[in-house]
């Protein structure tokens, strides 16, 4: 577990990218007693459809990290042009391929296909990504198989600093189906108190700010103030926003919240290396779980 006393006035820093190396070592670990006991090493079939330019550096970091923890991914690139039948017909393909442990249909998808057809088809087993209705089903029934990345790599990474969050206040502003909705079911698994704000929330600040423990994944640069934060509070900040000046900036006045929260997680190198880790943490534990039958 890593400890970090906050410094004085600053908060101490939530290094996501070294949490996320150990997580990874830990995986290549495993991935290969997995290749020793049954001959062959996990699979990661990876489907992007079109040529959306930023999927393609997430799809390009996703197939990276895979080969470094010698986990085997497929690419799939189906065009622009594919049909709705014909991609449905690959996701069939692949939950029946035996040596796909996970599948990732890298999203947004072009428009004239639904995000959601296509997820629903995905084998519940191999949902990877863990944004198929079952997995997010299993979340809310705390009883979770897999889990969605980003929030599974929040918690994991309040694990490895030894935050505390059963017991505590959280605030998780945004109610995406991929990132502020389970996060919350993360939470609540965890025994926090849990606060769930969008856009039609009222007072926003004072949501922040009677929180312990402050997630923000709206995709609004800075939108959520430091002078916000509660003294000592936790917060990770999952927004990842471009500037006009080529900046990435989170959802979280940086330099303000640090001045009065205890931990926060930078961007970049906060939850986003986290996400590709528990990635690939996710297509391991699915392969041993469908080597056990
Ligand atoms: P969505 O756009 O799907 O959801 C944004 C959420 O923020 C919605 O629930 C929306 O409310 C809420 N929101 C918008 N405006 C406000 C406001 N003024 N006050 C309060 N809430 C507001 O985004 P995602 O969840 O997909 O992503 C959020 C951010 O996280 C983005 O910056 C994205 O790039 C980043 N991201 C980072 C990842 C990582 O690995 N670090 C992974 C995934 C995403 P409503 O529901 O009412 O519309």
């Amino acid at each position: 577990m890593l400890m970090h006393a906050k410094a004085g006035n600053s908060a101490a820093i939530l290094d996501g990218k070294a949490v996320a190396a150990r997580v990874r070592t830990e995986v290549a670990e495993k991935v290969r007693a997995f290749s020793a006991a049954h001959g062959r090493v996990p699979g990661l079939a990876v489907v992007q459809v079109g040529h959306n330019a930023a999927s393609s550096v997430y799809v390009r970091n996703k197939k990276k990290a895979c080969a470094e923890a010698g986990i085997e991914s497929f690419s799939f690139d189906p065009p622009e042009t594919v049909t709705r039948q014909e991609l449905l017909g690959l996701v069939e393909l692949l939950n029946k391929d035996s040596r796909v442990d996970g599948i990732l249909v890298q999203l947004p998808l072009p428009e004239g296909l639904d995000a959601n057809e296509i997820m629903d088809a995905i084998d519940p087993s191999k949902d990877v990504d863990g944004f198929h209705p079952t997995n997010t089903g299993l979340l809310a029934q705390k009883r979770p198989l897999l889990r969605p990345c980003t929030p599974f790599g929040v918690i994991r990474l309040a694990q490895e600093y030894g935050i505390k969050l059963a017991g505590t206040r959280s605030t998780v502003v945004g109610a995406s189906n991929i990132v502020g909705r389970p996060m919350a079911l993360e939470l609540l698994l965890a025994g926090s108190t849990v606060t769930v704000c969008h856009s039609r929330t009222r007072d926003l600040p004072s949501e922040v700010a009677r929180a312990d423990i402050v997630v923000a994944a709206i995709g609004k640069p800075e939108m959520i103030k430091g002078a916000w934060i509660a003294e000592g509070a936790a917060v990770f900040d999952v927004g990842m926003n471009r500037l006009d000046s080529g900046r990435l900036v989170g959802d979280v006045e940086f330099t303000a919240a640090s001045q009065r929260a205890g931990w926060i997680t930078p961007v970049p190198g906060g939850v986003g290396p986290m996400t590709i880790a528990m990635l690939l943490s996710n297509t391991m534990d699915s392969a041993l779980r469908r080597a056990a039958g």
